[in-house]
């Protein structure tokens, strides 16, 4: 555990934390929303600091991020906790638990993750995933500066809920965000999420206009997010906000944690997919197989350029550069 940055000291040892959007008031004793900062004695401390409840070498394409360097490796590790509370997560075991519930964690330093992740070969760095990274805000820091200072990359997948500040600090040392959008309706955000969509807009807003690599996740569940008039005008803000180039995913939805509702239908994703690549560049489809639909064509020439079937992935018609090699439109930038 240690200290947590981005709060305030309040009366009787009350802190308010600023981390996140909910901005939470915090008693002493007391634990924030997230269930992984706490507040002892009017010190907010992030007790998942160094905690690490899951560690894997995953394919890259997993977090999903499909146009970073495709076909590589990378150190995954998530804690617990989580900022949001969504009724269909898909990582709940780890997002909706506590230290104090029984989930086994290991002790990791910084130093620690970031001489692994340098020791594991094929590794691209550390991608911080599973459950909300941004809990761990204070650890994610310091490991990615780590892994950068040893020539490797770093991945955040979040669910975009956090303030400008800190995204500010992490946009120093994150090479690439893959970012949930899961619905472009606030009441969708409410309800099912127990949060609210326009601070996950100004996230992506502040990513895209930093630079950094950037790609899109959109859960499609059934009855829930699926209106094609809605989904329209979420691809029309993503093109307009961060450009036609920014990959959008659109993950089949499985029935998991509180929400009983049937599997996404595959004509409702091959639908919003056509709808999206009216309007984006790169659309896949994940959790799902369909090679046509999770394969990288040039959206200039049409030729095929990384097959993939699952997470299997075959380079065809890219050069070492990112660009299609029968018409040479650049795809992408790290590869
Ligand atoms: S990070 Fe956690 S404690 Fe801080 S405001 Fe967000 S939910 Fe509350």
């Amino acid at each position: 555990m240690t200290e947590a940055q981005f709060y305030t000291p309040l009366e009787n040892n009350a802190v308010g934390c600023n981390l996140c959007p909910r901005n939470c008031i915090i008693e002493a004793g007391k634990f924030g929303n997230c269930k992984a900062r706490r507040n002892r004695n009017g010190t907010l401390i992030s007790e998942v600091y160094g905690k690490i409840a899951a560690l894997n070498s995953d394919p890259v394409e997993k977090k999903p991020l499909y146009h970073f360097f495709p076909g590589k490796e990378i150190l995954s590790i998530g804690t617990t906790g989580c900022n949001l509370h969504c009724i269909f997560c898909q990582n709940f075991a780890l997002s909706q638990c506590d230290i104090r519930q029984p989930v086994s964690v290991k002790s990791f330093s910084p130093e620690e993750l970031a001489a692994l992740s340098l020791k594991k070969k094929n590794n691209l760095g550390v991608a911080f995933t599973y459950n909300e990274p941004t809990v761990n805000f204070e650890f994610m820091v310091r490991a990615a500066e780590l892994v950068k200072q040893n020539n490797q990359k770093t991945v955040m997948v979040s669910n975009g809920y956090i303030n400008p500040d800190p995204l500010k600090i992490l946009l120093k040392n994150i090479d690439a965000f893959n970012i949930d959008l899961k619905a472009f309706d606030d009441n969708f955000y409410k309800k099912y999420s127990k949060a609210s969509l326009d601070p996950v807009k100004n996230a992506i807003k502040i990513i895209a206009k930093s630079g950094k690599h950037l790609e899109i996740t959109n859960l499609v569940i059934p009855t829930l997010n699926d209106d094609e008039f809605e989904f329209a005008e979420m691809c029309d803000w993503i093109a307009k906000e961060t450009g036609r180039d920014t990959v959008l995913h659109l993950s089949r939805f499985f029935p998991r944690y509180e929400l009983d509702q049937y599997p996404t239908p595959p004509e409702t994703l091959f639908t919003l997919f056509d709808i999206a690549k009216e309007k984006l560049n790169y659309v896949y489809i994940g959790n799902m197989a369909t090679e046509l639909h999770s394969s990288t064509y040039c959206p200039t020439c049409k030729t095929l350029l990384i097959e993939r079937t699952y997470y299997n992935t075959r380079k065809h018609a890219i050069s070492p550069e990112g660009k299609c090699s029968q018409c040479g439109k650049l795809i992408m930038n790290e590869i």
